[in-house]
């Protein structure tokens, strides 16, 4: 089944990615999110994004604004009505997925393919809960979305081989390389970097290094191309946390232990960039470490 509209759900830094890729590869997108401020902020990020790729030559102005006529917005999921596959980009926590699903079900319909971003919840447990099973997948994108060319897709055990072909062909389209992962907490690219970063936050809790002595390490020393507690804070503080207690309660092993200083952050209302403050100040440029 070939896709040609489709439904985002969750404005945020994720959501207006998948939007921004999706009606770039000429898809009519509806973008829904439960906070109406939440709206004109993910269409000013998408037209603010659009505009450098038309400033650096990558993108025709006249695309840029064909795509953003193919956007709807609404704070009502009844406008999903008529996508033919949706992609879930709500919060990481699985309470509140559980009740966007269980709000979609009378508005789309019964053939319709749903899709969620999550990074580190069991495909096989949401798509019981969607009670579309064999139509439910996981597309797992990255940040920036529009910037980063992977995307790892999650067969749950009910997902049918025609929902992963269409997820793939749209994953494709969306100019992405697929990864296929298994369904395990946090499958692979999180799996293995996530309890890096959570490293380097113990690192940073016992006093062994500085925020600046960290990332430096990790740039210089292993060649990231950005140091640990600068991806934290671009990832968010408490997605990172949702997904290191998702693996600690999935896998069972005290490797994957959150460090009380991400805790205490989050507790913190510090998310990082999206907050303003997290283990970088970004009211002052360039963004200066908290600690
Ligand atoms: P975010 O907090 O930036 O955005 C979430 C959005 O969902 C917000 O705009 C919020 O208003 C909206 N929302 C909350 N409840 C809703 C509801 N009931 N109905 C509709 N909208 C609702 O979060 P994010 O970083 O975009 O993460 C979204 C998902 O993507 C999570 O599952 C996360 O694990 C996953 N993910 C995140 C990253 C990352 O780097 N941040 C990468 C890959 C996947």
């Amino acid at each position: 089944m070939s896709i040609s509209r489709v439904g985002v759900i969750g404005a945020g830094l994720m959501g207006n990615g998948i939007a921004h890729a999706a009606l770039l590869a000429g898809l009519e997108v509806t973008l829904v999110d439960m906070f109406e401020a939440a709206l004109p902020k993910a269409v000013a990020t998408m037209t603010k994004n659009m505009e450098r790729q038309v400033t650096r030559g990558a993108l025709a102005a006249q695309d840029s604004a064909d795509a953003l006529a193919r956007l709807t917005t609404s704070t009502d999921y009844a406008s999903l009505t008529g996508a033919e596959l949706v992609i879930e980009a709500a919060p990481e926590r699985e309470a509140v997925k559980a009740a966007i699903y269980k709000a979609l079900e009378p508005v789309i319909g019964p053939e319709v393919i749903l899709a969620s971003n999550t990074s580190s919840i069991s495909i096989t447990r949401l798509g019981a809960l969607s009670g579309r099973a064999d139509r439910f997948i996981g597309m797992h994108f990255f940040n920036p979305v529009p910037m980063m060319r992977l995307v790892e897709i999650i067969r749950g055990i009910a997902t049918s081989e025609e929902t992963y072909a269409t997820a793939c062909a749209l994953a494709k389209k969306l100019g992405k390389t697929i990864a296929t992962a298994e369904d395990s907490p946090s499958f692979i690219v999180n799996r293995i970097l996530c309890p890096m970063v959570n490293e380097a936050i113990f690192v940073l809790h016992e006093g062994t290094g500085t925020v600046a002595s960290i990332d430096a390490g990790m740039k210089l020393g292993a060649n990231h191309p950005m140091g640990p507690l600068e991806l934290a804070d671009f990832v968010g503080l408490d997605t990172l946390l949702e997904v290191m207690r998702v693996m600690h309660a999935g896998l069972g092993e005290d490797k994957y232990r959150p460090c009380p200083l991400l805790v205490k952050y989050v507790d913190a209302g510090w998310f990082g960039r999206k907050s303003g403050r997290g283990f970088y100040d970004y009211s002052v440029t360039p963004p200066r470490p908290t600690l």
